[in-house]
């Protein structure tokens, strides 16, 4: 049995990613998993501890660095932490299954340098930034100021996307589901 690829996804957050990895996953054709990350910022409405994310303190955070536990981790926002788990990403793709890490881009590019030729790291790109700031308006989960801030770490993340093996502009939601989901398909049947 051959081992499973790594599909690493990046965008700016409210570039549709989460939106595109569900659809992707629940279409259910590709022999695809996803990573559940660790993080330190609380759940939001509807998340899931285990399923969305493993929720997890400062301390319990500090303890997993600790350990060796992380692949890759970040502070992505001042004090929130968000690492990828190395036992679930390994033990996914040496069963044979392709696994999917929604990650932020010093993430994505980190992950690309450990798994090499096995990863591909894709970058979904907002309209503008103009377009982006109106659609986390209108998400409405998030107060002016967190927009700000994730205005702001859009346009560095935004600055990181030639790094990146593929690049997809979500201005039409199903067009970009299509491209990313061909785009895995392709890599995946290497
Ligand atoms: P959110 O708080 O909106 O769920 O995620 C914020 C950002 O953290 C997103 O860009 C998301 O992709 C990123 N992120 C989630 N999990 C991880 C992880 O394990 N590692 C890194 N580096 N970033 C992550």
């Amino acid at each position: 049995m051959s081992k499973g690829k790594v599909i690493v996804v990046a965008a700016p957050s409210g570039c549709g990613k989460s939106t595109i990895i569900n659809a992707i996953l629940e279409a259910g054709d590709l022999d695809l998993r996803f990573s559940v990350s660790a993080t330190t910022r609380p759940p939001r409405p509807g998340e899931k501890d285990g399923v969305n994310y493993y929720f997890m303190s400062e301390e319990q955070f500090r303890d997993a660095i600790a350990e060796g536990e992380f692949i890759e981790y970040e502070e992505v926002y001042p004090g929130r932490f968000y690492g990828t788990l190395r036992s679930d990403v390994d033990r996914i793709i040496n069963e044979g299954h392709n696994i999917v890490l929604d990650i932020d881009v010093n993430g994505a590019l980190g992950v690309k340098e450990i798994y090499g030729p096995d990863a591909i790291t894709v970058f979904i790109e907002p309209p503008s930034v103009a377009e982006l700031r109106h659609r986390l308006e209108s998400r409405g989960t998030e107060s002016p100021e967190v927009i700000d801030e994730r205005i702001d770490r859009a346009e560095y993340e935004l600055s990181k996307a030639p790094l990146f093996d593929r690049r997809v502009v979500n201005d039409q939601l199903e067009r970009a589901i299509h491209d990313v989901h061909n785009l895995i398909d392709g890599f995946t049947s290497l």
